[in-house]
């Protein structure tokens, strides 16, 4: 269930989320017609904010929706529901919608983009699991292929996305990783992956299917100045599975561990390398979030 806290910015009021309503001729509720971002907040700073602004912008221009609000009344409207959330550290969910229409796809009666942010608290894994590090499994549900859809728009649809994550939830597993057409890894269902190779960091490329992470980049430049070689490659399964450690990043899952792969072990969970970039990642954080 979610929090009764959470909080719920629409039609230019904050509201209790579980008062907020959108009309059932949302596009967007009708047809998955729009597009989203996560982000994390910290001391009550969003970390990240105008990476994540930006790609919501790319995101919209690339479905040929327009923004109904410019980025600065957006980070406008975040600012203020931060502050009126009960809890220093969250999340929010902030979704631009082709707004209400008629029944049938065609937007063309869509006038109005419908914009909703949500403020909650979000805990993707207990705190034990994250320590442990987590067991996933390669999902059969693939992604699309990227002449259907471009893996950089992040557009309200995740349905195989969600059946995957379904596929590791029958499985008992806590996340599934997915592959391109090509049998290559692109991705977990809301996360970005990482494997440890002799002393490298590879990550596939956006080519393979993968989003451009707002987490896989930070953790890409912080690894470099932290002298680390990383490589945008694309993996099979063969390279997760003999990888010394394998990660997973993610605005939601900040940065996970991963204990096992389709039932292999990895060599290290957590690895040395794992508690580097995450004591890095945390002093990021720091950096930017308090002032
Ligand atoms: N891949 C997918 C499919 C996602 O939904 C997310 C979450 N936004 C990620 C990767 C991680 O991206 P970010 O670090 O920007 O949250």
């Amino acid at each position: 269930m979610c929090n009764h806290k959470a909080l719920c910015w629409i039609n230019n009021k904050i509201i209790p989320a579980n008062q907020a309503s959108i009309s059932v001729f949302d596009h967007g509720f009708l047809y998955g017609d729009g597009v989203f971002e996560g982000i994390r907040f910290y001391h009550n700073t969003p970390f990240r904010l105008d990476a994540h602004l930006h790609r919501l912008a790319d995101s919209a221009q690339a479905i040929a929706l327009t923004m109904p609000s410019s980025l600065s009344a957006l980070e406008k409207a975040i600012v203020q529901l931060i502050h009126r959330f009960e809890g220093e550290h969250g999340y929010i969910g902030l979704i631009i919608t082709r707004g209400k229409g008629c029944l049938g796809i065609n937007p063309q009666n869509c006038t109005q983009p419908t914009t909703v942010i949500i403020v909650d608290s979000l805990n993707m894994v207990d705190s034990a699991t994250r320590k442990a590090g987590v067991h996933i499994i390669t999902a059969a549900t693939r992604k699309l292929a990227l002449d259907g859809l471009d893996p950089r728009i992040k557009s309200l649809n995740y349905l195989n996305h969600i059946m995957a994550r379904m596929e590791a939830n029958h499985a008992g597993a806590d996340e599934a990783l997915m592959l391109n057409a090509h049998g290559h890894i692109a991705e977990g269902t809301a996360d970005n992956v990482f494997i440890e190779k002799n002393g490298i960091l590879i990550t596939p490329p956006t080519s393979d299917g993968a989003l451009a992470g707002i987490t896989r980049a930070t953790i890409m430049d912080l690894a470099q100045q932290a002298g680390i070689k990383v490589c945008e490659q694309s993996i099979a399964p063969y390279d997760v599975y003999t990888a010394h450690a394998c990660f997973l990043t993610g605005t939601g899952a900040e940065l996970i561990p991963v204990a096992s792969v389709d039932g292999r072990k990895l060599q290290a969970c957590p690895s040395a390398m794992f508690h580097t970039l995450q004591d890095l990642f945390l002093q990021q954080i720091q950096k930017e979030c308090t002032s």
